[in-house]
């Protein structure tokens, strides 16, 4: 599936360092780099046990997904952006990436 004429490119102002080394986002020579968007999601346990209820009084799971409305079951809690040096993104798991950008103070990490 492409879909990269759907995704927004970045201007100048919004190039900033990779958010794990601090080095420009091609020192490494590669001339990709990422932006790493992550949403911090928390299961909304009303819903599901509104969908589960539907469930066990309708008999069947398939019926309940037909009858009620594609409810959320999961609301964001918070949204971090930051972009990655191609070295970061291969060394660093996502979890020290979102640790790093939820504790930077610079303006491209901004929360939503
Ligand atoms: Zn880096």
């Amino acid at each position: 599936m492409d879909n990269t004429g759907k995704i927004e490119g970045l201007t100048r102002r919004q190039i900033t360092p990779c958010v794990m080394c601090g080095h420009g986002l091609m020192h490494d020579g590669s001339l990709s780099f990422y932006r790493v968007r992550i949403d911090f999601l928390l299961a909304d346990v009303g819903a599901i046990k509104r969908r589960q209820g539907l469930e066990l009084m309708m008999g069947s799971v398939l019926l309940a997904e037909v009858m009620s409305p594609d409810e959320n079951l999961a609301v964001a809690a918070s949204r971090d952006e930051a972009l990655v040096c191609l070295s970061c993104a291969l060394r660093y798991p996502l979890v020290a990436i979102l640790d790093a950008c939820q504790h930077r103070e610079e303006v491209s990490c901004a929360r939503s």
